[in-house]
């Protein structure tokens, strides 16, 4: 399943050279052309999924056992202090390449970076309205 004009399809299948660091059947890892830190990567399935909701269980359970392989690799290797993992799904939530893609972001004291978000103040009953709405 590829996207014809899909940038990361086209890198996933190496059509386009990219800065692999891993790579099977399923999968390639890249280094991001614009990194956020040293050794900002990328996880791309080499199937066209736009987004979280298109990608198949099993395709999300190896992505995320490939993430912590990669953060293992990451702090042996690069000695990184943190790391973020950030996956964006739509234009609202940030996402540019609309062909699946998890972020990994090792973080460096002083790296300059912050990835956060503004914190809410939900009252008591607005959280349960919003509890009861996810599980109903
Ligand atoms: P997102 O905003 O979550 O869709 O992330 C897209 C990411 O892809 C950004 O961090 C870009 O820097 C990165 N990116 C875009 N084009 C390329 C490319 N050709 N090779 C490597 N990374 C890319
Ligand atoms: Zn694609």
């Amino acid at each position: 399943m590829k996207k014809v004009g899909c940038i990361f399809c086209r890198i996933a299948k190496g059509d386009i050279p990219s800065k692999t660091i891993y790579e099977d059947d399923e999968f390639r890892v890249i280094l991001d052309l614009s990194p956020a830190t040293k050794g900002h990567a990328l996880i791309l399935p080499k199937n066209h999924y736009e987004n979280i909701y298109e990608l198949d269980e099993e395709s999300a359970a190896k992505i995320f056992v490939l993430a912590k392989d990669l953060s293992m690799k990451m702090k042996g290797k690069l000695k990184c202090e943190g790391l973020n993992i950030v996956q964006n799904n739509g234009e609202i939530a940030g996402q540019t390449v609309f062909h699946f893609h998890m972020h990994i972001i090792p973080r460096y004291k002083d790296d300059g970076q912050h990835i956060g978000w503004k914190q809410g103040k939900p009252t008591e009953d607005e959280l349960e309205d919003v509890r009861k709405t996810i599980i109903g």
